[in-house]
């Protein structure tokens, strides 16, 4: 008999890379899909990061890392923060591991007892419920709307908090709004945060870099937060190294030191090339990597002029980051081509049918009539795919 722990069972999966799979898996049975699925860059890693690589595959490095990373990754990553986030780090605040999604996990698991409450405010990243349920916590969303540019308000965040109230998830640029908090819309959250000493913030920075003028804030560069919160980054988005998984925290070093604990029994340190390479990427200046950003800035304007242009789904204005996600309950109730449209789900997966086009739902982002688009992908596919969209529904 097959008997999976109610762990596991519990766990829902992951709709971006289940999407992304999908798409895939059509793709190699020969049918044309663009897949706007997952949040990918689709450029190279940079020459000078590549090189960096290769350099230190001929310098052998190839043995065991320190658990938590190279002490020279660490302090290059201190050096980030100061230069960026204006945020005072020193190497034993510091831990790398294997992408942004391990870092999350690790500060979740050991922050987190049974029944503790994670707030969440919504639209969020797929996975900050899922890693909640595999900490035996409870999530609560905090609801936003277009109306409201994707924000809550500090009313909102009050409401929501409780006796059990352990953790609040932070994103900005957010994954998948693309909303970008000003710093005092932050400041005005960690006044009411000041209330309850008892909650931490992880603060989730991934999307730093890809941001269209609204100045980046980091939530622990306000001195109150700052002994209560975690900033989540890495090179995956800016850098266009998805696939090398590296991502690190600043945190308090007590919750540096668990980390390092949690991480020494599941995974160990990180891959020992991709660190290396990871030095160069984060000393690097910014403007080594603006033409990234130019281009995803230009790709925005383009998906926003062309989703004015079909009916029923109206989006927000992201400032950040490399999504859409279109309000789309428009369609709810109507049968197009034969499908019967009830919700966020229904609609993506009409899109990928019938259109070619690969979206993930809005659902397991905690937005339930919305979907969400990346335009990580070339002008030429971006265009065909909403012509496509187009076409099928109006
Ligand atoms: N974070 C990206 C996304 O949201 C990559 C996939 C994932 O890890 O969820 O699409």
């Amino acid at each position: 008999m097959q008997q999976l722990s109610d762990r596991i069972n519990r766990l829902p999966v992951s709709e971006t890379l289940a999407m992304a799979a999908k798409a895939r898996e059509l793709k190699a049975q020969g049918k044309d899909i663009i897949s706007l699925s997952l949040g990918e860059p689709d450029f190279n890693t940079p020459d000078f990061i590549k090189d960096a690589a290769i350099q230190a595959i001929n310098d052998n490095y190839n043995s065991y890392t320190p658990v938590d990373g190279y002490l020279e990754l660490k302090e290059a990553i201190c050096r980030k923060f100061k230069r960026d986030n204006n945020l005072t780090y020193t190497p034993d605040q510091v831990v790398v591991s294997t992408g942004a999604k391990q870092s999350i996990a690790n500060v979740a698991m050991v922050l987190l007892n049974p029944g503790d409450d994670v707030l969440l405010p919504a639209p969020y990243w797929v996975s900050y419920s899922a890693i909640s349920i595999l900490a035996e916590a409870n999530y609560i969303e905090i609801p936003s709307t277009i109306e409201t540019d994707f924000k809550i308000t500090p009313t909102q965040l009050e409401a929501a908090i409780t006796p059990k109230t352990k953790l609040i998830f932070f994103n900005s640029p957010n994954n998948p709004s693309g909303t970008v908090y000003t710093e005092s819309e932050y400041r005005a959250l960690a006044e009411v945060l000041e209330k309850y000493p008892d909650i931490y913030i992880l603060s989730d920075e991934i999307y730093e870099h890809i941001n269209y003028g609204e100045p980046n804030f980091s939530f622990a560069a306000i001195p109150s937060m700052y002994n209560r919160t975690v900033t989540v980054n890495g090179v995956a988005k800016a850098f266009a190294m998805t696939g090398w998984r590296i991502g690190y925290i600043g945190a308090p070093a007590w919750i540096a030191k668990a980390c390092t604990k949690m991480q020494g029994q599941i995974t160990s340190g990180t891959n020992c090339i991709a660190q290396r390479a990871t030095i160069t990427a984060v000393d690097a200046p910014v403007s080594k990597i603006q033409y990234m950003v130019d281009e995803f800035h230009k790709r925005r304007d383009l998906v926003l002029s062309l989703l004015k242009d079909i009916k029923g789904m109206e989006a927000n204005e992201p400032k950040g980051a490399f999504y859409v996600f279109p309000d789309i309950s428009y369609y709810f109730g109507k049968t197009i081509h034969g499908i019967t449209i009830s919700n966020a789900s229904d609609f993506s997966m009409f899109l990928l049918e019938k259109a070619n086009v690969a979206t993930v739902s809005g659902e397991a982002f905690g937005a339930p009539n919305n979907i969400r688009l990346s335009y990580a992908a070339s002008t030429e596919e971006l265009k065909e795919a909403l012509r496509r969209i187009k076409e099928v529904l109006n």
